[in-house]
């Protein structure tokens, strides 16, 4: 017992040493010695060095308060107490998706989720079901093809795209808008075109392209900043969109806590959404921990990053302090930005998003605001640029400064470049599972030595001293954690080779990836990442032992319960 205290005080000191400044203070100085959550008889573990592994844990007020034996912790419960015996299950830290999208995750909860489609002509089947029981003028909306997907290209594609022509046959009075997996990309149909309106559609916006048939009229795929052309038209009415954005926000947090997140890293909000957030956090109604970029451009964000500021609002439930931008588009439309010309395109590298220029002003503007930056870079020029920016932009000295910057995805990186990540302290915020899922046709895009030398290289990143952070970019990808974690330590493509298996990472750095390191990337590891006194009461339970049973069983792991602040938020049916 006075150990247990000990470590407790221990750990609690440690923590304020080493805590940078601008970080949530853990909620109360002394610990609670009274447990509202008693977990017993699992192998927990806690990633905490003071005590790595253990059979039982208490949380009170909504933290953990000891990590021991069910005999040592027996005197913190009494008849208030909620015992949950774990029955030899695996209890980790909650887990924490670094990169994904919430409102994307919402939306996909009520729209249409094609990423299982293998053809135009199924694509276009389901919206005929949708129009059929929809009324006239109410919007069809769905996401997640890739035509890479596809058994056959439809007979009428143009550059390799589909056009609007059968989706205007099925929904003739429905607008009509499906975007592309990987977010850079949307076809719309007539109806929804007419709603952009004719003038707009006249010319390509900066950073977007219309494509055009023969005869110049628009073939409804829009990229990139095109898509916009047909965005928030479906709900003008501001009282309507925000409680249709509360909706999102709470479908979205349903749905990762099903999968066992208890935070997730919201890469992109502007400041509507993040105003419902708050509102949901101060209501105490927010059920999953948020930490939020903000996706606004500058001249938006300029005067207003103060105000925006939120540290572990709603007792820990939202966090704003970033800043999003993106360097370059992605991989499959070749949009991810190379050094060298892509080796199925040999005309084209690819091309930025934005000037390197105006990344150094919002990196600028981030570091006066002292937010941190997170930037999408998928090409190995991207990525170039990127940690040039930084470099300028903090000094040689960026590392001591502490300041955290990301870059997200990281996905294609020069040799030259790997170890900067580790030099600068620059966060690789990556995505496991993109490896997998991009695996089969990334060397026939970018040839086999770029693949192996600079593809998904999170075993590089590590051995130079970078932190790796890990999630799914959902939707691009299911939220769910399992697949990625068993995607970061295997690298299986589904005909059972693997990517590069030199760049697996052991699956206690997965379990890292997605916990400690994705605490340390958001600022957050004195309240989240691991499970020692103090720390939030935040606990995923897994059916099986995913860091000992053998390779081919990963795949059947399962979560059983998802615990936040203390409290189950989720609990598969039967446990
Ligand atoms: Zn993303």
């Amino acid at each position: 017992m006075r150990n247990l205290m000990l470590i407790a005080f221990l750990s609690l000191a440690g923590a304020c040493a080493s805590r940078p400044a601008n970080t949530p203070t853990p909620s109360a100085p002394a610990l609670p010695t009274h447990a509202d959550l008693l977990l017993t008889n699992g192998r927990i573990i806690t990633l905490d060095e003071a005590r790595p592994e253990a059979r039982a844990l208490a949380i009170g007020g909504g933290v953990v308060i000891a990590v021991g034996n069910e005999a040592e912790l027996a005197h913190f419960a009494d008849e208030h107490t909620q015992v949950i015996d774990l029955h030899g299950a695996l209890a980790v830290p909650g887990l924490i998706d670094s990169h994904a999208h919430l409102w994307g995750i919402g939306a996909m909860q009520r729209e249409l989720d094609l990423r299982d489609t293998k053809s135009w002509e199924e694509i276009v089947e389901r919206v005929a079901h949708a129009a059929n029981s929809r009324p006239n003028g109410e919007w069809i909306l769905g996401r997640g093809w890739h035509q890479e997907k596809w058994d056959h290209v439809p007979d009428d594609a143009l550059e390799g795209w589909p056009v609007k022509a059968a989706l205007d046959r099925v929904a003739p009075h429905n607008p009509v808008v499906l975007r592309h997996a990987s977010g850079h990309a949307a076809i719309a149909n007539s109806k929804a075109l007419e709603l952009a309106g004719a003038a707009s559609l006249s010319t390509d916006p900066p950073g977007g392209r219309i494509l055009r048939d023969a005869h110049g009229e628009p073939t409804g795929v829009l990229n990139e900043a095109a898509q916009a052309l047909v965005d928030g038209e479906h709900e003008a009415d501001p009282a309507r969109r925000r409680a249709l954005l509360r909706e999102e926000a709470l479908l979205a947090a349903q749905e990762c806590l099903s999968k066992g997140l208890t935070s997730l890293v919201d890469a992109g909000s502007t400041l509507e959404q993040v105003s419902v957030l708050r509102e949901l956090a101060q209501t105490g109604e927010l059920p999953l921990r948020l930490w939020v970029m903000l996706g606004e451009p500058d001249e938006v964000l300029r005067g207003k990053l103060e105000a925006q500021r939120t540290i572990g609002a709603g007792g820990g439930f939202l966090t704003v302090r970033a800043i999003k931008r993106y360097m370059d588009g992605a991989l499959g439309s070749r949009g991810a930005w190379m050094l060298a010309p892509y080796s199925d395109a040999p005309t084209t590298s690819g091309l930025p998003s934005t000037s390197p220029e105006a990344l150094r002003q919002s990196a600028e503007l981030a570091r006066r605001a002292g937010f941190q930056l997170c930037v999408h870079a998928i090409g190995d020029r991207a990525n170039r640029e990127v940690l040039d920016t930084y470099e300028r932009v903090l000094g040689p000295r960026a590392k001591e400064k502490d300041l955290r910057w990301r870059v997200e995805h990281a996905q294609h990186i020069d040799s030259m470049d790997i170890p900067r990540f580790g030099q600068l302290g620059v966060i690789a915020s990556m995505q496991g599972i993109h490896c997998v899922s991009d695996g089969p046709w990334v060397p026939q895009r970018i040839g086999a030595e770029r693949a192996r030398s600079g593809a998904y290289v999170w075993r590089s990143l590590l051995d130079t001293g970078a932190v790796v952070c890990n999630g799914t970019d959902a939707p691009v990808e299911d939220v769910d954690p399992l697949p990625c974690f068993r995607a970061s330590v295997t690298r299986k493509l589904p005909d059972g080779t693997s990517f590069y298996p030199e760049q697996r990472m052991s699956r206690l750095e997965a379990l890292k990836s997605y916990t400690l390191w994705a605490a340390y990337a958001a600022f957050e590891e004195d309240v989240k990442g691991s499970l020692a006194p103090g720390k939030y009461g935040d606990v995923t339970v897994i059916d099986r032992d995913v860091l000992r049973i053998p390779e081919v069983e990963l795949a059947g792991a399962r979560v059983l319960m998802t615990i936040v602040g203390g409290k189950v938020a989720w609990k598969r049916e039967g446990h």
